[in-house]
């Protein structure tokens, strides 16, 4: 079973569980997947968050859940300063050693692998289809870690 977060032409979200991906494709294009809140049937699975380098003060509307790449997550005690301090030191040191291109990240990454942009560090905002176009590329590209309460 797989869970898709969706949204109808009216803006619901909504989620519901499909078999697999391909049950999802066949019952959305024979419109038999219908919001919960409206009954349209015109429904596409919801937008995904910008997911590699979000700026903490970007403050982007936080849309649904990714409905399929997993991505790897923990859940950390609130004692363990030490590893949320990790992070943190982590973060300022992708963002003190990179160019921050904001929405350019994905073009300007394309550039520079192909070597029509000087080789430097950047980071920037890519949505979930972006990062996984230039995975797909062969672009290594990385998740910058955040904490939960960091991201309003
Ligand atoms: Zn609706």
């Amino acid at each position: 079973m797989i869970r898709y977060a969706l949204v109808c032409d009216e803006g619901h979200e909504f989620e519901s569980w499909f078999r697999d991906a391909d049950a999802y494709e066949a019952q959305a294009a024979r419109g038999l997947v219908s919001c919960a809140r409206c009954g349209s049937t015109r429904v596409a699975k919801a937008i995904m968050a910008p997911a590699v380098a979000r700026r903490d003060n970007a403050a982007p509307a936080r849309p649904a859940a990714t409905p399929t790449a997993p991505e790897p997550v923990a859940l950390i005690d609130e004692t363990q300063r030490e590893l949320r301090g990790a992070i943190r030191a982590l973060r300022a040191r992708i963002e003190a050693n990179t160019e921050d291109l904001g929405p350019r990240f994905p073009e300007e990454a394309r550039r520079i692998h192909d070597g029509e942009a000087p080789q430097r560090s950047i980071r920037g905002e890519a949505s979930l289809d972006d990062a996984r176009a230039l995975i797909e590329e062969g672009i290594e590209i990385l998740p910058i870690p955040s904490l939960p309460d960091e991201r309003n």
